[in-house]
């Protein structure tokens, strides 16, 4: 073996350093597969002796084998569905060492699938295995001698994920290589981890987006030159790189079925592979860390990734390293799932696949040496798809030998942790969680439990009525006991957050507190009495009590800002229904504005929806003494924009779950005019494009898919469509011609629309547009820099309760998600905007912020807390989340402002010459922020909080007959913010009334 490796060698290559040479038996090896391996490889340096050729099997194909070129082929790709057939067949033909099958079913369905490979006695016994990785779950169900029995004989799982992000081509491509290596090769290091660890893979997690993702690139090696750019335009269904923020809300089957895979398997390591840094980094991130996560898995974190940085290192390898990327914080990750399950989740981000070959010329700020990367990339390399293979399996070959070495210290820890989690229930502070059955929003209630369930939190209900401390619990109410192992779930969701912006600028969201997000009331139980309670486990979904009570021909349906309302209204279409304009008390009820009235009711149909969506009707002999409008159901249209696929699909996620049909479309069609007649209500959702912006193409094209050049005359249409070549292309839309907006005429035709009665609703960067246009007279978009609003959740104040768009919210106040802009300036007694002297502009990491900088590295950023407004929206004196610590708070300020990512409206949109604000313009401020910065923080972060003041969240312009919705709040965030779902869909329900309850000359008319 060695010697054929080095006759190689001297064929071209430099050998890498011998060390780590193993004393393995002559294993035949595949010499056209190692030739190729060779030959692709673009450095030398690139390599170690773990990937440097490839063992020759009689029996399991090689992917040269199977399909017809090596992992590392420049300028070839291979589709999911391939992927998927050569790890069944390596299993096929390696059953002792290899198990394959299939894990559920993505939204297109297509399979996604998972290989195991162990060695024999292992394979023979894997679910034997597994149920030794379950007792170490359970304390409440394994002994402590029972357990250090099984951590002598048990095995680690460690599961390998990737393909999540599309464009990111390597992992997928790799482990088709892993996978035969591990399963072939006899060296010493592959038998030691054949031997003492269970390899779990999925080798592509957004099958359906891979699909698309092979697709384009092949579709733009054949049209580029001749048509066009295609940039990669949808990856799975619904979202783009999001579908990797879903580790928390669930929606997507990819984040559902990894999490049925690590539910089953209580895998000990969950590692996912990425391609977006130079050129491998192994996670830890800079911090903050997510305060939830037990400390020993910070440790285990550093573990893993010096391991691997060592060992790289050690052969020279340059340019693997840690820490200086991503925080640690948001557990919205698909890796977090690990975390929330007391296991440990990993990633790896590697310079790109291509799969054509580049070259890397990384700044200064990627080649410096610095703690944290002692052996760092190069001012210049040629870079290829081995190269990116080579680095990475060799890197995660040395993580799998280190776990297997390691294995006991893993699985004791694993077992320790969950042992603590157990334990918090009986030490507190927090022994568990109630959530009240017949809150206001009793339905939403039930479906976050179904939410949380299905990631694995237990939950009891009680039986009959106790008191725990000052929590009285009712009958049917919902229980979290705090002395289960996966109370870390609700550890980490419904904790508070604080993040101070004395830290690195944030990589994602600051703060994410569950309940405040679905605006629910759920109890913490600082009193253990809650654990002695009467209750029995849930072990199915549950629904609110729903259905009709009372006689009478009226029914009237309580609006309780249920989610499910909107599928009531839908689903029977065909039945006439109304909206109380106010409140009201009838059979015995009090109803808040917003009741559904439906007149000479037919009690047999509407029972078992109502009962089926969990909500309540009270029958009555004749219709309520209160003003009413109809509730017309609209012609929706949905506008998306070609160049940016990314954000919208959160919006449609909400629309197709809860049963709101909608016409989808990209904004090139607005320009075709007449919307009035074919549309009641327009949905144009953040992401939206300004007029005069670039049409940059798709994001995320993938390198080699859509970046350079080529480009012909611009007169050529670049289609988006399904043909018998490019199955995966033209879906969730498809059109002849991606190019092109909105444009000057969709301008003109949309503000048409509006002032013939249409209704358009704008949330995010989207509703900035029409304001940076002067179309609305009564809203002015600001740029405060010196905001820092990061991904936060900000107290809203309902300034105008009698409008359609909070019907159903009995608080004045929501909490709201609200992520650096934009901001809306709707009158409304709001101040100009004030400047802090001397606050830098920009993310706190940004060019040009070094000025503000202090002397020194600050490495106790957290030392610095914000001040928390409290949460107490029924007034009872203690803020939710605060007890029964109160946080010392100093609120001292970090001196450090900025405004992070992901509000996407840094383009401003130009006016249209010709298209003027119409005179008959009318603003109604529906929410706010509130006057004081010091009420506005519930959990996140925030600076600049005086920009805020009194700025509009949700605003409804009219315009002619018609209204412009305006959230600048995002009330459909990744599948997160249910609280705040009812307000986009009152917009939907009561598109043309609207006006309902409108003081005639309020302050905030103009
Ligand atoms: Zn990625």
């Amino acid at each position: 073996m060695k010697k054929a490796v080095v006759i190689l060698f001297l064929a071209g290559l430099a050998a890498p350093p011998a060390l780590g040479a193993q004393n393995a038996p002559a294993q035949r090896q595949d010499s056209a597969y190692t030739a190729k391996i060779h030959e692709y490889l673009q450095d030398p340096r690139i390599t170690t002796e773990l990937v440097d050729h490839l063992p020759a099997s009689s029996t399991v194909p090689t992917p040269l084998k199977f399909l017809g070129k090596i992992v590392g082929t420049p300028g070839e790709l291979t589709h999911a569905r391939d992927i998927h057939r050569y790890m069944e067949a390596v299993a096929k033909a390696a059953p002792n060492r290899a198990r394959f099958w299939t894990i559920g079913k993505t939204e297109e369905g297509r399979d996604m699938v998972l290989l195991a490979i162990a060695d024999e006695q292992t394979i023979k016994q894997l679910d034997r295995y597994k149920g030794m990785l379950n007792a170490l779950t359970d304390p409440r169900k394994t002994s402590e001698a029972d357990a250090q029995r099984i951590l002598h004989t048990a095995k680690p799982v460690y599961y390998i994920t990737s393909g999540i992000h599309s464009p990111e081509f390597g992992g997928p491509e790799m482990l088709m290589e892993l996978a035969y290596r591990l399963v072939v090769e006899e060296t010493p290091l592959v038998q030691n981890i054949r031997n003492n660890v269970i390899t779990l893979i999925t080798p592509v997690v957004e099958v359906d987006g891979r699909e698309k993702a092979v697709d384009t690139y092949y579709w733009n090696k054949k049209y580029r030159q001749t048509v066009g750019a295609l940039p990669l335009m949808y990856w799975g269904k619904y979202v783009q790189h999001d579908n990797n923020r879903d580790g928390m809300g669930q929606y997507l089957d990819l984040t559902k079925n990894i999490t049925k895979v690590t539910l089953d398997w209580t895998p000990t390591i969950l590692h996912d592979l990425h391609e977006a840094q130079t050129y491998l980094y192994a996670s830890t991130g800079t911090g903050p860390y997510n305060e939830q996560i037990d400390p020993i898995t910070i440790d285990e974190w550093w573990m893993l990734a010096k391991n691997d940085v060592m060992e790289m290192t050690k052969r020279a390898v340059p340019g693997v390293w840690t820490y200086g990327f991503y925080d640690g914080w948001v557990p919205n990750y698909l890796f977090f799932i690990a975390h929330t399950h007391n296991a440990v989740g990993r990633f790896y981000e590697v310079q790109s696949y291509g799969p054509d070959n580049y070259e890397v010329k990384p700044p200064a700020t990627t080649t410096s040496r610095e703690w944290f990367r002692p052996n760092p990339p190069l001012p210049y390399i040629k870079w290829g798809a081995r190269n990116n293979t080579n680095i990475q399996e060799s890197a995660i070959l040395f993580a799998l030998n280190h776990v297997a070495k390691n294995k006991e210290m893993y699985l004791e820890n694993y077992w320790l942790k969950n042992k603590r989690a157990v334990a918090k229930g009986t030490t507190g502070p927090i022994y568990g969680w109630v959530i009240p059955a017949s809150q206001h929003a009793k339905e939403n209630a039930a479906e976050a439990v179904n939410d949380l369930r299905r990631q694995g939190l237990e939950f009891d209900v009680a039986t009959s009525p106790f008191t725990a401390g000052k929590i009285q619990v009712k009958p049917g109410d919902y229980i979290v006991r705090g002395d289960q192992p996966y109370r870390t779930i609700a550890d980490m969701y419904f904790s508070l957050q604080n993040f101070s912006p004395a830290n690195p600028a944030p990589y994602d969201d600051t703060g994410w507190t569950f309940p405040l997000m679905r605006n629910l009331t759920v109890l913490e139980a600082i009193d253990k009495s809650l654990l002695n309670g009467p209750m029995k486990k849930v072990t199915a979904d549950v629904t609110a009590p729903g259905g009709i009570t009372g006689t009478g021909n009226v029914v009237v349906v309580d609006n309780t800002s249920d989610n499910t309302l909107v599928t009531f209204r839908f689903k029977l279409a065909n039945v006439k229904m109304q909206a109380a304009e106010d409140e009201f008390d009838a059979a015995g009820h009090h109803f808040i504005a917003g009741a559904f009235v439906i007149a000479d009711a037919n009690r047999a149909q509407l029972d078992p929806v109502l009962k089926e969506l969990g909500l309540s009707g009270f029958a009555m002999a004749s219709a309520p003494a209160v003003k009413t409008h109809d509730l017309d159901i609209p012609r929706v249209g949905y506008v998306h924009s070609w160049t940016r696929t990314q954000d919208e699909g959160w919006v449609r996620a909400a629309l197709d779950h809860y049963g709101v049909p909608y016409t989808y479309f990209g904004e090139p069609k607005l320009k075709e005019g007449n919307l009035r007649a074919k549309y009641d209500v327009i949905i144009w959702p953040h992401g939206g494009t300004p007029n005069g912006a670039q049409n940059a193409g798709g994001s995320g094209g993938g390198r080699g898919a859509a970046a350079d050049s080529g480009r012909p005359a611009p007169n050529v249409a670049i289609p988006y469509k399904r043909t018998a070549e490019f199955t995966a292309l033209g879906y969730p839309d498809s059109t002849d011609d991606i190019r092109g907006a909105v444009g000057p005429e969709g301008y003109k035709a949309l503000y048409e629309f509006v002032q013939q009665g249409g209704t358009l609703i704008t949330e995010g960067s989207t509703a900035a547009i029409l304001p940076q246009m002067k179309l609305t007279p009564g809203v002015s978009f600001e740029d405060p820099p010196t905001l820092f609003a990061r991904g936060t959740i900000l107290r809203g104040m309902i300034t105008d309760r009698r409008s359609p768009l909070v019907y159903g919210y009995d608080r004045a106040e929501v909490p709201v998600y609200f992520n650096s802009g934009p901001v809306l300036n709707a009158g409304a007694g709001a101040p100009p905007p004030v400047e802090v002297a001397g606050a830098p502009a920009g993310p706190p990491n940004a060019p040009g912020r070094t000025a503000a900088r202090p002397q020194g590295q600050n490495t106790t950023p957290m030392a610095t807390q914000l001040k928390l407004s409290p949460w107490d929206p029924d007034h009872t004196g203690e803020g939710y989340g605060m007890l029964p610590t109160t946080a010392d708070s100093s609120a001292a300020r970090g001196g450090r402002g900025g405004g992070g990512g992901g509000f996407g409206g840094n383009q401003l949109s130009q006016p249209v010459a010709g298209l003027a604000a119409d005179a008959s313009a009318k603003t109604r401020v529906v929410m706010q922020f509130p006057a004081n910065p010091a009420d506005m923080l519930l959990s996140g972060t925030l600076e600049g909080g005086q920009t805020l003041a009194n700025r509009a969240q949700v605003v409804d312009e009219s315009i002619g007959q018609g209204h412009i919705v305006m959230f600048s709040i995002r009330p459909f965030w990744r599948w997160q913010t249910q609280g705040t779902f009812a307000m986009g869909f009152n917009a939907i329900l009561n598109w043309n009334d609207l006006d309902a309850g409108r003081v005639a000359k309020a302050t905030t008319d103009r």
